[in-house]
């Protein structure tokens, strides 16, 4: 490829041009030509080097820079780091000729940065123990850590360029420790960017379908809110308020979490915007002026008492102040709103970056900045010396179903969370789980069937005489140690039946019976054991004795009873006539010729996924699949199960649970049975209703035809004045 290397220097000088543009306000005298200084030092290091993406290396420099002076509001000290900010490491530039060019301040930082990347950056995972120390040691300056941030902020917009492999790295290690510590910071933007990229590149799907969605969706969005937003400006600017009043949608990753730990559907939470309104006041009048606002915003709309937040008088441990309170909207919809004022708006999205900005007082500024330096270092300091402890309070609300612990070395191990450390040990070497016999958790001596949380380091105690015991599967969740304990297990009781096989031959040879393969499966039905397998087992354990052997003996002479045997080709009977032809039970159409029934535990309408469970006494019962008791009819019970689906038949009604809550509106009881009546085919079985402070919470029985009807019902009960939520139940409570 050719390189115009003309216009590349051209670019270069571009990029340096709007560097000095973005600080320029805060420069003071002189510090123009060390910015200027730095730059060159740096062009001149990378010149020879190229970015992945294929332009010179020294676009990320200044881009970082930039993300310094721009978003974080660092000044020129720390704009001439961040240029510096990969010469150590990776070029000829010694920390020394840092030192020598721009003095001690800013080679301490440089240091404090090139460790960090050689601690972080270069290992395959995280020691906890070394994250913390590098932190700690440069938290001496806290610029090592913003610039730290703005460089991953650089990295991620342009991972696009990356392996796969070191996309997944780069972005995981993004959520677990960047943003986390960008919001401990109260770097709310680079904090939600962080999070949204780490996502995108973990897990692009997701990550598209709720941009999608998002985007989809907008104009409805924007149509709620306009209304929302237009009486109460009109009357705060009344009131003298000098405003901005605007709707903010959550971001990607903040909805895929809340779709995650609030197992809920895009669906029902894309309308879960926050309102902001942000007013001009002084700083003496701030609290009573978003108080006033709030009064007047709670005169329009109803709020819910319990999500009123006050961080004007107790701000957030990163210095976020605001006043939240989520209030009844129009069309029966919560809507969060946040009140603030300019400075403390400033203060959420940017951090450190807004204190240069308000210069009301000179010392007050200084001392506010003091405080936020202040707490950082006790953060980074936190009186626990455990290392473990501090990672811990990255914990990531994040992977909800993932935690992390760590080995006594520090190698980091992901697990589903809940695991245990018998799960820990057998991920470590299934050598290690099968000999394991305890653990330490920080140091702790714990059980087997310990529950491990994110951030436990642990060591696994073993011994050579330990073997896998049936209990075993009882304290794991991985697939990893459940299916090797198993494998053990099942070893272990072959090794056993070899030897209960003699020792039940001989029992059978000492009752004068002729051992055979017919005569032991006998047996085995006459002790109702699953297998021949099992009784050899229990022979081994001494469990099989002289008088069951003679009890068979006399059983078999006697004359034969069948009451057993009928019942199970009753049962075989029953599904295969079930199954009929297609080998599939056809509901709706021949409700009389089988003898099935609803089940009342998941009362299944057509339209759900279901499948026909035989039973002794009672016929056929229809299940969902989904349905409480399914995994354990389908898994214990397969050869009674009957494939079925549903012949659509508009002539039969199955009873649904509809489960409705909202605001106690006049009359919302009888708008309710008012659509119900009003639509077609429905009838309702069973009503009931409660409120409680002003909260409404109803369950209605109704008789439909499918799901398709149900969800049109569910549909315009919505539309309802008051109802928030209309959802599924199953059973009749
Ligand atoms: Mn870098």
């Amino acid at each position: 490829m050719q390189i115009d290397i003309e216009a590349e220097r051209k670019e270069i000088l571009n990029r340096y041009k709007r560097l000095i543009k973005a600080c320029k306000r805060r420069l003071e005298k002189g510090e123009k030509e060390i910015i200027r200084k730095a730059f060159e030092v740096s062009v001149e290091a990378h010149k020879e080097m190229r970015r992945k993406s294929g332009e010179p290396y020294i676009y990320h420099p200044i881009t970082v820079a930039q993300i310094c002076a721009e978003e974080i509001g660092l000044g020129a000290t720390g704009i001439v780091c961040a240029l510096l900010h990969d010469t150590v490491e990776d070029t000829d530039l010694s920390l020394d000729d840092v030192k020598g060019l721009f003095g001690e301040k800013v080679s301490q930082i440089i240091n404090g940065l090139t460790k960090i990347s050689g601690v972080i950056d270069n290992t395959t995972s995280i020691q906890a123990e070394n994250f913390k120390k590098v932190l700690l040691t440069m938290s001496e300056d806290i610029r090592v850590i913003l610039i730290k941030l703005a460089d991953r902020l650089h990295n991620m917009r342009t991972l696009e360029h990356m392996k796969r492999e070191k996309q997944i790295k780069i972005a995981s290690e993004t959520l677990f420790l960047y943003a986390p510590l960008a919001n401990r910071l109260g770097l709310n933007a680079i904090k939600t960017e962080l999070e949204d990229l780490g996502l995108k590149y973990t897990d692009l799907e997701t990550y598209n379908d709720i941009e999608k969605k998002l985007k989809e969706t907008e104009p409805e969005r924007k149509k709620f809110i306009q209304k929302f937003i237009d009486p109460l400006k009109e009357i705060l600017i009344e009131q003298g308020f000098k405003l901005k009043i605007f709707g903010r949608p959550k971001s990607i990753y903040s909805i895929y979490n809340k779709i995650k730990t609030k197992k809920v559907t895009f669906e029902e939470i894309y309308d879960l915007f926050a309102i902001r309104i942000v007013i001009d006041s002084p700083l003496e009048k701030e609290k009573l002026d978003c108080w006033r606002v709030y009064s007047i915003i709670t005169d329009f709309y109803h709020p819910s008492p319990e999500r009123l937040r006050d961080w004007i008088s107790s701000p957030k441990i990163n210095g976020y102040e605001s006043l939240h309170t989520t209030v009844m909207g129009p069309e029966g919809k919560w809507v969060e709103v946040q009140i603030r004022t300019n400075r403390m708006n400033d203060l959420a999205e940017n951090g450190y970056a807004s204190h240069w900005k308000y210069k009301d007082s000179f010392s007050e500024k200084e001392s506010k900045l003091e405080n936020w330096l202040l707490r950082i270092r006790e953060m980074l300091e936190n009186p626990d010396p455990d290392a473990l402890e501090f990672i811990d309070d990255f914990k990531l609300n994040l992977f909800s179903d993932e935690m992390f612990v760590f080995t006594p070395k520090g190698d980091m191990k992901t697990l589903p969370i809940n695991s245990t450390a018998l799960d820990f040990a057998f991920e470590i070497h299934s050598k290690v789980g099968e000999q394991c016999i305890g653990a330490k958790v920080n140091h702790k001596l714990v059980p087997l069937s310990y529950e491990l949380k994110s951030g436990d380091q642990v060591e696994i105690l073993t011994s050579g005489k330990q073997a896998p015991k049936d209990d075993w599967l009882n304290y794991v969740i991985t697939a990893k140690a459940k299916s090797k304990i198993k494998d053990i297990l099942k070893d272990q009781r072959k090794k056993v039946a070899k030897e209960g096989k003699e020792i039940t031959e001989r029992k059978f040879l000492e009752q004068n019976l002729q051992f055979s393969k017919q005569l032991i499966s006998e047996f085995c039905n006459y002790l109702k054991l699953p297998s021949v397998q099992e009784l050899f087992y229990r022979a081994a354990l001494g469990n099989v004795d002289a008088q069951e052997i003679k009890d068979f003996i006399k059983f078999k002479e006697a004359p034969v009873k069948k009451g057993k045997q009928n019942e199970i080709s009753k049962i075989e009977q029953l599904v295969t006539s079930a199954r009929g032809k297609s080998d599939m039970l056809v509901i709706g159409d021949d409700l009389k010729k089988l003898d099935y029934n609803l089940s009342q535990c998941c009362n299944p309408i057509p339209g759900d996924d279901v499948f026909g469970f035989v039973t002794e006494l009672e016929g056929i019962r229809i299940h969902r699949v989904n349905c409480p008791n399914a995994v354990k009819l389908l898994s214990n019970y397969a050869y009674r199960v009957v494939r079925a689906k549903w012949v659509n038949d508009k002539l039969i009604s199955f009873l649904a649970g509809l489960k409705i809550t909202g605001t106690d509106e006049i009359g919302i009881v009888n708008n309710i049975t008012k659509i119900i009546s009003s639509e077609n085919h429905i009838n309702m079985r069973a009503i009931n209703f409660d409120t409680d402070g002003g909260i409404f919470e109803g369950t209605i029985m109704v008789y439909v035809h499918d799901t398709k009807h149900l969800n049109h019902l569910k549909s315009n009960l919505k539309k309802i004045k008051g109802v928030n939520r209309v959802e599924r139940i199953d059973e009749k409570s």
